[in-house]
């Protein structure tokens, strides 16, 4: 019997005395390391430890706290297929509500005690074959593998806008929300209209004095209707098949959508842009006001806006939509090409975040000295999301140029650990090292690059799925083939190295 097979048998099922014992490091508890957490645990890994730079698990969940989160996925969707949730109180539910979830999950399923809150790890160096990290209180622990559950969306970027630290009033991102800025009765201005930016004009119009929201690019916008669950409803999600039934559903779906925008030309994608340009021309009144809001762009082509209520906020008697151009910041609030001052109390910067982070700033050091800086100098580059040549026994979770704009996250994720499952039966087997060969890692990238050609993203838009060459950084295939790529390892892509290969050290 080949070690392969032996492998297999033994994967997540069987422990003997002949296997290699491993200890983890996961980093991050977010959604996605809270995953890997309870997953090692079913799996029968024992020693690994959680580590999380934040008081609390959550990841986004807990970063992001602005008025308006929420999650553009379903919630019966966007929730862990092992624990599904009886109780989300509405279709696309609110952050707190997803936060509260995860918490719970975490707490129920013996995460917490895995995890060392406020110990951020700041670096991570591969050396005689185990990954020595240390964190930022000088904590060090030397580790066999490396789980990066450090999430996507994660680094605020602040806009390059002239002036903007001379802001008389109270500033700040959206991910960093100051809950003692008072809105009410205020003059607020908000920048950017992404999928942040919009939830928080629904969230705060009719609570402000007067919202300015400045628009550079206008989006194309999907009317969801997202009324609260009624109890009829309630009672019937307590039977968990009608759950898993719904789950499933809400599964097909997406995946019409996510097969849709990977070929601009589909019938599908055509579909989108209909029912987006039906919300604009049914929804708003003022032809003006219209035509200001229109975009130029195929729909989808940015990320796609889900809102039920969007349009009717932009047209409330305090909301005012300036599409000139920002000049500067001034003390009194934000100056536009044709002069004018809007003047304002607050700032908020819902300008997005630096896609292209991952892991970073945390230092990795992998095979032979080289840095994550220098392997990623032109951008990032992973086997299929998961693992990177030179860095062995080092994998990531939704990590770079993986499906973030296209699939629920959530279930990449669970796709993605079972994958990363495998690769630890090998290693705990007795295969000492596993990196992804560098010419294979090259060819996919380079057959990814080809195929997002013919994707909606590069229909001649501006957004954070595309990197410094224009190519969006995310999966350009259909949802089967991804789950067909995470079934299996195709071992012929790995260079696995032996404990009699690496020798005594
Ligand atoms: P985003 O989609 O990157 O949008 C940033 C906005 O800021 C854009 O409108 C952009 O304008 C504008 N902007 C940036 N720099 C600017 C400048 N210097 N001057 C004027 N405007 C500027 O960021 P986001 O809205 O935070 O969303 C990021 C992603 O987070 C989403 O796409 C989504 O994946 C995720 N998210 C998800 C949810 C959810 O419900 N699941 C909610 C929030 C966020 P341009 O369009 O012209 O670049």
């Amino acid at each position: 019997m080949s070690n392969r097979t032996l492998s297999s048998i033994r994967f997540g099922v069987m422990t003997t005395d002949s296997q290699r014992h491993l200890r983890i490091a996961i980093i991050g508890a977010g959604m996605a390391g809270i995953l890997s957490a309870i997953k090692l645990t079913e799996a029968g890994y024992t020693d690994f430890t959680v580590y999380e730079k934040g008081d609390s698990v959550g990841g986004t969940w807990r970063e992001n706290t602005y008025p308006g989160l929420a999650c553009d996925v379903p919630s019966q969707l966007y929730s862990y297929s092992f624990a599904p949730n009886p109780n989300w109180t509405q279709p696309y539910s609110r952050g707190s509500e997803i936060q509260a979830y995860f918490t719970g999950v975490a707490q129920e399923r013996g995460v917490i005690e895995r995890t060392r809150f406020n110990d951020e790890v700041k670096s991570c160096e591969f050396a005689d074959g185990k990954w020595h990290l240390v964190t930022a209180n000088g904590h060090e622990d030397v580790v066999d593998v490396v789980i990066a559950a450090t999430g996507v969306l994660h680094h605020p970027s602040m806009p390059d806008i002239a002036g903007l630290e001379s802001f008389g009033g109270k500033s700040f991102h959206s991910a960093r929300w100051d809950h003692d800025a008072v809105l009410d009765g205020a003059r607020v201005g908000l920048i950017g209209t992404g999928s942040t930016g919009v939830q928080i004009v629904s969230a705060i119009h009719d609570r402000v004095e007067r919202l300015d929201v400045f628009q550079r690019t206008a989006q194309w916008v999907l009317q969801m209707p997202n009324e609260p669950f009624t109890s009829e409803e309630l009672e019937g999600h307590q039977d968990l098949d009608v759950l898993r039934d719904n789950h499933e559903k809400l599964s097909v779906a997406f995946r019409r959508f996510s097969n849709a925008v990977i070929d601009a030309e589909s019938e599908e994608t055509a579909v989108i842009g209909a029912a987006c340009l039906f919300n604009l021309e049914q929804n708003v009144a003022d032809p003006e006001l219209r035509e200001r809001l229109r975009p130029t762009y195929t729909a989808a082509c940015k990320r796609l806006i889900i809102s039920p209520d969007f349009y009717e906020a932009m047209q409330h008697e305090n909301v005012v939509l300036v599409t000139d151009h920002i000049a500067e910041i001034v003390p009194q609030g934000v100056r536009t090409d044709d002069g004018v001052v809007h003047e304002l109390d607050v700032l908020v910067l819902a300008t997005g975040f630096h896609a292209d982070y991952f892991v970073r700033p945390m230092k990795v050091i992998g095979r032979d000295g080289v840095t994550i800086d220098e392997a990623w100098k032109d951008r990032p580059l992973a086997y299929l999301s998961i693992a990177m040549p030179d860095f062995p026994n080092f994998f990531m979770l939704n990590g770079p140029n993986g499906p973030v704009g296209n699939f629920s996250l959530i279930e990449v994720a669970e796709m993605q650990f079972a994958y990363i499952e495998q690769l630890l039966a090998e290693l705990s087997n007795g295969t000492a090292e596993i990196s992804p060969n560098r010419e294979v890692t090259l060819a996919c990238e380079a057959e990814r690059a080809a195929a997002a050609a013919k994707t909606v993203w590069m229909t001649g838009c501006n957004s954070w799925y595309l990197d410094d060459r224009g190519i969006p950084a995310t999966w350009p295939w259909p949802f089967d083939r991804f789950r067909d790529a995470m079934a299996k390892p195709n071992w012929e892509a790995f260079d696995l190295v032996s404990a009699t290969q690496r020798g005594p050290r």
